[in-house]
């Protein structure tokens, strides 16, 4: 069991906990994209075992009634291994989702790992004709270029302002010019990107913008946030007839994803602690 003070933000340790929750949200007209928690794996054979953990996912998923993807972080299945343990990987849950008919977002980790996790993205989305989505963070400065590579490339970009401390050199650092960069990329991509756009943002004035640009281009795109974070605006969202994904992590490794949510606010610390208090 996961203690109440996580629950709010991980669904579970095993994969029924994290279905029964995909159910929830189905009722509530707002998909799943199910990730099991694991990152930095060194060891191949720890990566083949969430490897394979992944295409079992994808089995339950095909036989239960739930509208779920899956998102995996490319560390967890291979990339410190080397690449080519990790595009193998990747190609192996690929071809299993195509089979199950089922989308894989792939995470975006570390500047460290943008190249390695483009390139495997790349060749998996020509191959398998757009089956697949990459997350692009906002805060890099390299992206705007990263996004015209993919502009033409099947397959959906996920935008997000990124989670990850980088170098000034490469990155920005100050929050009202990583917010500038993400306008600029969703405009960006509303106005020529071919495949799908999902904003991943919990930001009220970036969903507001990405519903302007929806309105002016026409381009379809979905709203993606984490379990936990604003539900009742997924709700009412969902209910407004906007594509709705809902993040939901998973598995035994909940610890450290959980002491993130918290680091990240403090409201979601007082939130926890409120679940403690009540329980
Ligand atoms: P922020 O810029 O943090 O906040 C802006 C505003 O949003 C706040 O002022 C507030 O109004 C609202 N808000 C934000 N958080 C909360 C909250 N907890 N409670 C209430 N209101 C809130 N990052 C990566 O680097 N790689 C990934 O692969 C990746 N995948 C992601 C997938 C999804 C579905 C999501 C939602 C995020 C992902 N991220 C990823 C994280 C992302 O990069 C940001 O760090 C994170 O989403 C915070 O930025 P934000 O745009 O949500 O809002």
């Amino acid at each position: 069991m996961i203690p109440p003070i996580a629950n709010n933000f991980v669904a579970g340790k095993s994969p029924p906990a994290a279905l029964e929750r995909a159910a929830r949200n189905r009722n509530n007209s707002i998909g799943t994209i199910l990730n099991l928690l694991g990152e930095h794996h060194d060891d191949p054979e720890d990566a083949a075992d969430d490897t394979e953990a992944y295409c079992s996912l994808l089995d339950d998923i095909t036989i239960s009634d739930i509208d779920a993807l899956i998102s995996v972080k490319p560390s967890q299945i291979g990339l410190e291994v080397s690449a080519d343990r990790f595009e193998a990987n990747l190609r192996r849950i690929v071809d299993k989702a195509a089979e199950d008919n089922v989308f894989v977002w792939v995470d975006m980790e570390g500047s460290g790992t943008t190249d390695v996790t483009l390139d495997a993205y790349e060749s998996l989305a020509r191959e398998y004709d757009g089956g697949v989505g990459l997350c692009l963070q906002a805060n890099l400065k390299r992206t705007s270029d990263d996004l015209d590579r993919l502009s033409d490339v099947p397959g959906k970009v996920r935008l997000v302002k990124g989670a990850y401390d980088e170098p000034e050199s490469i990155a920005y650092t100050d929050k009202s010019r990583v917010d500038e960069a993400y306008r600029s990329l969703i405009e960006d991509a509303f106005e020529h990107r071919e495949g799908g756009i999902a904003v991943g943002s919990h930001d009220p004035a970036m969903i507001e913008y990405a519903r302007q640009l929806h309105e002016e281009y026409g381009t379809p795109y979905e709203i993606q946030m984490l379990m936990g974070v604003r539900e009742d605006a997924q709700r009412e969202l969902a209910a407004s007839g906007v594509d709705v994904y809902q993040y939901v992590p998973y598995g035994s490794r909940w610890m450290m994803y959980f002491y993130r949510r918290v680091r990240e606010r403090k409201e979601n610390a007082l939130f926890a602690l409120r679940a403690v208090a009540d329980s």
